[in-house]
């Protein structure tokens, strides 16, 4: 899960990064209106936290062009203002939550998560392949039964995976999803992220699930093919 924070207070902006990507979050930073909107309409995220009062273009602005563009991404709003006017020109604008500063982490994690969950309409349904099964809302991975324990990053790989079953995953599409705007595509570190999960996931089975194409991605399906 991808999030994009636009907030020009970069303190708050800091706190609330280390913490979303503590939570295995992938998280990129704007620090203006400007750059945020072009972030949030050029890059592919899960949800925004927009500040309402930015340089250069304001939050509410900016969530009415999107969505008068029809871009229907999660938006929360944070604002130093409490009063009803705020909040109603904050939801009017088109976003689908609200948040008054000062607040917790705790609080703006939850109704990150509320939001999350709404925007997919449904609980996401469990991933399954063969024996190996993924449960989203628990948070959990077993293959025949048996719990595997993965890091957030090896865990939205084995995700991404797991909704493009039986279709190539190429390297960009596993960095795009799972890691930040910042981060370094020409490393290898996503060879090392499937390396580690394949360790994982499919020793001591005999069917082997993550399969690697070489100088293409990376396949789950049960055959290898
Ligand atoms: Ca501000």
């Amino acid at each position: 899960m991808r999030i994009l924070i636009v907030e020009d207070e970069r303190r708050l902006a800091n706190i609330i990064k280390k913490g979303l990507t503590e939570e295995g979050f992938a998280v990129d930073m704007a620090y203006d209106g400007e750059e945020g909107q072009y972030l949030v309409e050029s890059e592919s995220y899960d949800l925004v936290i927009l500040d309402v009062m930015l340089p250069k273009v304001d939050g509410i602005t900016i969530c009415k062009e999107l969505r008068s563009k029809n871009i229907k991404i999660p938006v929360i709003m944070l604002t130093a203002k409490s009063t009803i006017e705020d909040k109603i020109a904050g939801l009017d604008s088109g976003a689908d939550d609200y948040i008054t500063k000062p607040f917790s982490f705790l609080e703006l994690r939850s109704r990150i998560h509320a939001l999350i969950r709404r925007s997919k309409q449904e609980p996401s349904p469990t991933l399954i392949i063969a024996d190996l099964v993924l449960d989203p809302i628990k948070h959990k991975v077993t293959r025949s039964g048996r719990k595997i324990v993965l890091t957030p990053k090896e865990f939205s790989v084995l995700e991404i995976l797991l909704h493009h079953k039986d279709e190539v995953v190429t390297r960009t599409m596993i960095i795009e999803h799972v890691w930040d705007y910042n981060f370094d595509s020409m490393s290898n570190v996503v060879d090392v992220f499937i390396a580690s999960l394949r360790r994982k996931v499919d020793k001591g089975s005999k069917v082997k699930l993550i399969h690697t194409l070489h100088g293409i991605g990376y396949k789950i399906n049960e055959n290898g093919t």
